[in-house]
């Protein structure tokens, strides 16, 4: 017998967004500007253009106009993997007995396996208009090289991307899937590069690391004619694209008039949580609703529970321009965990914001906590979820119990932002107890909060 409401609530492709929402235009208290290392004055175009393409720019600097066009040449991109699903658990919420509604939105459905082709699709659709030719990123567990590659080979842009070396050496699927697209793959630390060099001469047997491989791939994109660098987390711009994920599940939720009450996402740079959550989140500073936001990240790698609210870099190499956000320091050194793309030591601006001003919720959790609610979750579900997104699994199936002991029917709604299909090596060390959990003491994150740059705004 049918269900009353649907296992899989589908939109159909002519319900799918066509504008992305803007949440900064909703925001009465906005986050702070985007600083100039050098001047300390707010960035503007013409400081980032030499850098990234143009219209992201443009969008990352707009906080007035509440919904932007997405160009049919994306939606063209969104249709071949989207709508994505949005699945009421009913398998999850019978074995743990909660009287709870939970709903979760699904990303993995794509060959890169997460919600990255999203911004992907877009930045590279951009960088095609503006004349462009190729493209550099970098990447470190993976997910984005790979939907750029995707994207790329869309498109018709050759893209270069430097993988941390360890990274390329333990996850060479994930690099083959990536050339298979026909990017260029370059472990880094390599000799391509003046910094690459550097690096190499200083410690030749390094595995590298992600702020490196962003210096190789920036230094790339300047010195090369008609080539830009892309990135695919914390950048307002990034969220942005991302809000396809929170207006389709709205739109879907709204046909059965189901309101969430509990909004749970993973976050590392913010980029899933932040488009999931923005329509709803609209709706609370709109004053129209009451629903809870919960940003779920590890406690390895506590950007929001234990970090500062400061100016500081995007990346390792203190390059890029500052954004005041919550972050650990861009020295932070997270130590190696299996949610690759949740160790980012800083978050996006936005999220930031409403974290400062109490409007979004934040927890973290222990690493083997994260994989047996990933494990409950595979059992009862069928979709192997990607370890970052796991940690939102967590949080999901805590506030269901919680419901369980008081009662109350209260609807969740949470991100599945990936699949897990090349994170076996991860699920084979929870498997044999191998798994630690390092959890950072505060001398360590000190040594992280040393490095946040010394400037009036900071003091
Ligand atoms: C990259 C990634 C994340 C973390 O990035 P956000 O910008 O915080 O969304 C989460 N889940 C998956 C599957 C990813 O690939």
């Amino acid at each position: 017998m049918a269900r009353k409401i649907p296992t899989r609530i589908y939109l159909s492709e002519d319900e799918m967004p066509t504008s992305w929402y803007n949440l900064r235009a909703d925001m009465k208290e906005k986050p702070d500007p985007i600083l100039h290392p050098g001047t300390l004055k707010p960035v503007s175009l013409a400081d980032m253009e030499p850098v990234f393409c143009t219209e992201p720019v443009k969008q990352e600097l707009d906080e007035t106009t509440r919904f932007i066009p997405i160009p049919e040449g994306i939606q063209d991109l969104y249709r071949a993997y989207r709508p994505s699903p949005l699945i009421r658990a009913y398998y999850l919420e019978k074995i743990l007995g909660t009287p709870a509604e939970i709903y979760y939105k699904f990303e993995g459905t794509n060959t890169s396996g997460s919600h990255k082709l999203n911004s992907a699709a877009a930045q590279a659709f951009y960088a095609k208009e503006q004349g462009l030719t190729s493209l550099t990123t970098e990447t470190g567990a993976g997910q984005w090289g790979t939907a750029m590659s995707m994207a790329c080979a869309f498109y018709g842009l050759d893209l270069t991307v430097y993988m941390v070396k360890v990274s390329s050496e333990q996850k060479p699927y994930r690099k083959a899937l990536i050339e298979t697209y026909g990017a260029k793959l370059i472990p880094s630390p390599s000799n391509t590069t003046e910094s690459g060099r550097k690096i190499l001469e200083q410690d030749p047997n390094t595995g590298g690391s992600l702020g490196c491989a962003i210096s190789e791939a920036v230094e790339t994109a300047v010195k090369t004619d008609k080539c830009r660098y892309v990135l695919g987390s914390v950048l307002n711009y990034v969220l942005l694209h991302q809000t396809v994920i929170g207006l389709e599940a709205k739109a879907a939720l709204d046909k059965y008039k189901i309101k969430p009450d509990i909004i749970i996402g993973c976050a590392g740079g913010g980029s899933n949580l932040g488009g999931l959550l923005a329509p709803f989140m609209g709706d609370k500073l709109r004053g129209k609703s009451n629903t809870r936001f919960i940003a779920v990240e590890p406690a390895s790698c506590p950007s929001f529970t234990r970090g500062r609210y400061a100016y500081d870099f995007g990346d390792t190499a203190k390059t890029t321009p500052l954004i005041r956000m919550m972050t650990l320091g861009s020295g932070f050194v997270p130590s190696a965990n299996h949610a690759g793309g949740l160790r980012y030591h800083g978050m996006n601006s936005v999220l930031s914001k409403l974290y400062k001003d109490g409007y979004v919720e934040a927890r973290s959790e222990a690493q083997t906590d994260v994989f047996s609610a990933a494990v409950q979750f595979m059992k009862a579900e069928g979709i192997l979820p990607a370890p970052e997104s796991s940690h939102a699994i967590k949080a999901a199936i805590d506030e269901a119990l919680e419901c369980k002991k008081t009662g109350e029917k209260k609807v969740i709604l949470f991100g599945l932002s990936g699949t897990g299909f090349f994170d076996m090596t991860a699920f084979m060390a929870y498997n044999n107890k191998t798994m630690n959990d390092h959890i950072p003491s505060d001398e360590e994150l000190a040594r992280g909060f040393a490095t946040l740059p010394d400037i009036p705004q900071n003091k």
